[in-house]
């Protein structure tokens, strides 16, 4: 019997949110992003479980090509374009679109001898200020890559830095973008999740969601379940002992959390090394045989804790969900002051995986 945890990875909800996106983004084409290995779900999963995505999105360059020498036909775009002149090589003999995003892109761009010309997406900085050109500069931008061999078109792209909190929205970012496109024709990619959803008008010609593929909500305020997403991902394990407390009793390390009654814990085989978040506090929701339940106390290496006073049924071997089908990854990310996007990409590599 080995330790008793697992992540399972839905693939049906994989292809029910990928299909729910593209209903929401009717007209545009859809990469689903799958860096830093699809947010934590194994890469080759997610890509198996979306056979018919448009494209992929990612920025690991090995990554991209294993994808590739996998037969994989699709586009395939590096967000973060190449990182070093070589890297260009690598993309031209496998095909591989890339985010151009500074003058160095685009020297390399007009030097390098390739085996076949890419398919460039223009970064513009309309207000993230993180990567890209000035939006105004576009134009200039735009002519010399088309006076550029090794370049076949050019996609304008940009990233909202707020499409996900309604009271700043995009308005300035996507005017600045709609003034640095006008009169260039040319196709535009904009749209992350919380846009697809929120700002439908950026969708343009090619989308870029992650998170809401996964099955978490882009919005602090709109749960998963409201937009219609289906959790991908579950995090479970097991009661391994049980702990029965008199008041004054001090569970975990620093003994930061103190039985205020009598008292009954379960110990649960999670801890930071399976990817749990070591802040999460006392209080953030577990599910323990079906029913709600709490963390109590810090959260170990390899360990956690859980309140079982209510759930007398609870016993060794009892099923805790952490997250997942029945306790939606948000609520857990909420608890524990973070976003679901971390949570997922922590997933360490010591917990097996189970496509489901
Ligand atoms: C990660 C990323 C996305 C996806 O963002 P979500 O909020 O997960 O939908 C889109 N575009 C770029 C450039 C990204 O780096």
């Amino acid at each position: 019997m080995s330790r008793p945890i697992e992540a399972l990875v839905n693939a049906a909800a994989l292809a029910h949110n990928y299909q729910l996106i593209q209903q929401r983004a009717l007209g545009a084409r859809v990469f689903a992003v799958v860096k830093a290995n699809g947010y934590g779900h194994g890469l080759q999963r997610v890509i198996a479980a979306l056979p018919a995505a448009d494209g992929f999105a990612i920025l690991e360059l090995d990554a991209a090509i294993a994808m590739r020498a996998s037969g994989l036909q699709q586009t395939i775009l590096l967000l973060e374009g190449v990182f070093c002149p070589d890297e260009l090589l690598d993309c031209a003999q496998h095909n591989l679109s890339i985010a151009v995003h500074s003058p160095e892109h685009i020297q390399w761009l007009e030097q390098a001898q390739l085996v076949r010309p890419l398919h460039v997406f223009l970064k513009l900085n309309t207000g993230m200020n993180r990567l890209g050109f000035a939006a105004e500069s576009a134009a200039q931008w735009v002519e010399r890559l088309s006076r550029c061999a090794n370049v076949v078109d050019v996609t304008l792209m940009t990233h909202f830095a707020t499409a996900d909190e309604p009271a700043v929205g995009i308005n300035s970012q996507w005017a600045r973008f709609c003034a640095a496109a006008q009169g260039l024709n040319l196709p535009i990619s904009t749209a992350n999740s919380a846009a697809i959803f929120a700002y439908p008008e950026t969708n343009g010609d090619w989308v870029r969601p992650g998170i809401a593929l996964y099955g978490s909500s882009p919005f602090a305020d709109r749960t998963a379940e409201s937009l219609g997403l289906h959790p991908v991902m579950t995090l479970r394990s097991e009661v391994i002992a049980i702990q029965e407390l008199q008041a004054g009793d001090a569970v975990g390390y620093g003994a930061t959390f103190l039985a205020p009654h009598p008292m009954r814990v379960g110990v649960v085989a999670c801890g930071y090394a399976d990817g749990y978040p070591r802040h999460a506090p006392t209080g953030t929701p577990v599910v323990v045989d079906g029913q709600r339940s709490r963390l109590v106390g810090r959260v170990s290496m390899d360990m956690l804790c859980i309140d079982l006073t209510d759930c007398p049924a609870a016993r060794l071997g009892s099923q805790v969900e952490l997250w997942g089908s029945q306790l939606s990854i948000d609520d857990v990310a909420k608890a524990a002051g973070t976003i679901s996007y971390e949570l997922m990409c922590a997933l360490a590599t010591r917990v097996p995986v189970q496509l489901v």
